[in-house]
């Protein structure tokens, strides 16, 4: 791979702590205050401007074409404010956020951090109104609106809520609805995360937390790994009849909630899933069908893994096993993995390659480990200017080198969409991972290539595998177990024997041989089928691995062409379903399984070499 060394020596050196201070100059900036107290007069303000929408809210079905002209003004008004507050809002939010990153005492951040909070409430709150007016609105006002130059970034996000028009209550029951929901539906939540944050598990005679014990599935010593499942599946067992009871309360409420609401067309749970996500139905079902018929390759990496560390049969607590030759793989400096990354993502487009060295010299990573930080990586940016910030801890690992290579994905993506308004820069959970993923993908294979010894191959397979496990078979056992779940509840309250009966068949449909036993007990530790907010919160990481290496599937039958229809398809993102967009961009149709097999093919074929490598 050619090296632009020449031009390299001249540019400023890789930083590996980032540098804010343009936005403010330390979490003590007497600024951060100045711009709270600018922003609340701004929210009253757009308060204001939002009331009288309140009053057209009942007749916006019949709404006369006189007052379009009026009323499309003061969406305009509207609009321009709050774009003007969420740029300013979103900046500081980001700022604070920075700073608690890096250290999560810091005691200016941790008292911004309500106030910003609070802040978002606030100005979600202020144009309520208005944003219930164009859900309800008749459709000449939308298509007046949508012809104004100065609205029509609006016209996805408008479109897309006003699908689900028909499920909408009356404005009281609305938000009798919402008052109840917070005290009745979310309590429920809330009662989960009290528990996980006070049970208590026992591992080899040591009480610890359920956090701490976390942490230990991915030790390399298999009794360790094994006390630890055991001792928070007791933990949990101690609770089952607590947390079936909330399983039960969540969703015989959004049962009850979706009665109501389909009166006038019933609205399957799945449909309304695939709106939140941007997609069809007929994607997920498809989705489904190509990874259920392809569930042997998940299963061939589990056994390999299991030959590997050479057990009779892989349990449950042997999923996050590290690989079995640690400490053979080589250690890269930050410098070493940015021009690893940078020449991995030269092959696609040089301007990416360039993308991920002026991230780390413009100081818009932090990655070097320091006492204090939190743990974890993620993206995140700065609006007006719109700059992506990678924040992680750096250890050198192969392990670490691709989380890098994954945000950097994330903020290439920022990056392509930065000149965007700001209602098309937000990304659906089943497109957010798209760049991402193809990043890793990128830096993967290139990874693979230079691996100089068997430890460093297997290294990368290894990651492979436990990849394709979890995808291929560990999510989809949530969801079909979260489907027989409410199919179940229609029926009447489900105990937490015929949970546990629910989970193991569940697992025993996607896992098969593969598995020695199953987590009967997964839908009590697993926070996720808990959450009040959103239901089926897990197919869109099934959804976003396999629609990323799709996309990674065209690359080579595009060649020269390719990287100019991936951006513009990154491009809209924020403003096209997942169908319209590798329609538009790719020419492929996602509702069809080829498009899905393409993606499985990808994972086939690195499964195969992890196979290989243990012969
Ligand atoms: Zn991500």
């Amino acid at each position: 791979m050619s090296n632009p060394s020449s031009t390299a020596t001249a540019l400023p050196p890789l930083q590996q702590t980032w540098d804010n201070s343009q936005f403010f100059s330390s979490s003590a900036d007497p600024q951060i205050a100045a711009t709270v107290e600018q922003l609340k007069g701004a929210i009253a303000q757009l308060t204001e401007q939002c009331t009288p929408f309140s009053l057209h809210i009942a007749t916006a079905s019949t709404l006369a074409p006189e007052q379009f002209d009026d009323l499309l003004q003061q969406v305009k008004t509207v609009h321009q404010q709050r774009v003007a507050i969420l740029n300013r809002l979103l900046t500081l939010r980001n700022f604070i956020g920075s700073i608690l990153s890096v250290d999560a005492q810091d005691a200016h951040g941790r008292k911004w951090q309500p106030t910003v909070q609070q802040l978002f409430a606030e100005v979600f709150q202020a144009f309520k109104p208005m944003e219930v007016f164009l859900l309800r609105v008749n459709d000449d006002f939308i298509q007046a609106l949508i012809r104004d130059p100065l609205l029509a970034e609006l016209r996805f996000s408008v479109e897309h809520e006003r699908q689900l028009q028909d499920q909408l209550l009356s404005i009281e029951e609305e938000q009798l609805l919402a008052g109840l929901a917070v005290n009745g539906l979310h309590s429920w939540s809330n009662l989960y995360s009290q528990l996980a944050g006070t049970l208590q598990s026992q591992v080899n005679g040591e009480s610890m937390g359920l956090a701490k014990a976390a942490t230990l599935p991915g030790t390399d010593d298999r009794a360790l790994r094994s006390a630890t499942w055991h001792g928070i599946q007791s933990a949990w067992d101690s609770q089952a009849n607590t947390v079936a009871a909330i399983l039960n309360a969540i969703h015989g409420w959004r049962l009850q909630e979706s009665q109501q609401r389909g009166k006038i067309r019933p609205l399957h749970y799945l449909d309304k899933s695939c709106h939140q996500n941007c997609i069809d139905r007929a994607t997920l079902d498809a989705l489904m069908e190509a990874t259920y018929q392809r569930r042997s390759i998940g299963q061939r990496a589990l056994k390999t893994m299991g030959r590997w560390l050479q057990v009779e049969a892989m349990q449950p607590w042997d999923l996050f096993a590290p690989a079995p030759t640690p400490g053979e793989t080589t250690v890269l400096s930050f410098e070493e993995a940015i021009d690893l990354i940078a020449n991995a993502f030269r092959r696609l487009t040089p301007a990416m390659g360039d993308f991920a060295v002026m991230m780390a010299q413009q100081g818009w990573i932090d990655a070097q480990p320091t006492p204090h930080r939190v743990t974890g990586a993620d993206c995140s940016r700065f609006f007006d200017p719109c700059q992506p910030r990678i924040f992680m801890t750096f250890d050198g690992t192969l392990g670490s080198v691709l989380i890098l290579a994954h945000e950097l994905g994330h903020a290439w993506h920022y990056w392509v969409t930065r000149d965007l308004p700001l209602y098309q820069t937000e990304f659906p959970g089943t497109l957010a991972e798209t760049a991402s993923i193809f990043a890793e993908t990128l830096v993967r294979e290139a990874l693979f290539a230079k691996a100089s010894n068997p430890a460093e191959q297997l290294a990368i397979a290894w990651a492979d595998g436990i990849t394709a496990g979890s995808y291929l078979l560990n999510i989809p056992a949530r969801f079909t177990f979260e489907t027989a779940l409410i199919e179940r509840r229609k029926q009447g309250f489900v105990i937490a024997e015929t949970l546990k009966t629910m989970m193991r068949d569940s697992w025993q449909h996607w896992y098969e041989d593969s598995l020695a036993s199953y987590d009967e007990l997964f839908w009590a530790s697993k926070q996720h089928f808990s959450m009040s907010g959103l239901s089926f919160y897990n197919y869109p990481y099934l959804f976003g691995y396999l629609f990323s290496l799709g996309i990674y599937a065209q690359k080579d039958r595009y060649g020269e062409a390719f990287n100019d229809l991936y951006t513009n398809l990154l491009r809209d993102t924020g403003r096209m379903t997942a169908e319209e967009l590798v329609q538009t961009h790719l020419n492929q149709d996602i509702r069809q399984p080829e498009f899905w097999q393409a993606s499985l093919d990808i994972v086939d074929r690195s499964v195969s070499r992890f196979e290989a490598l243990a012969a």
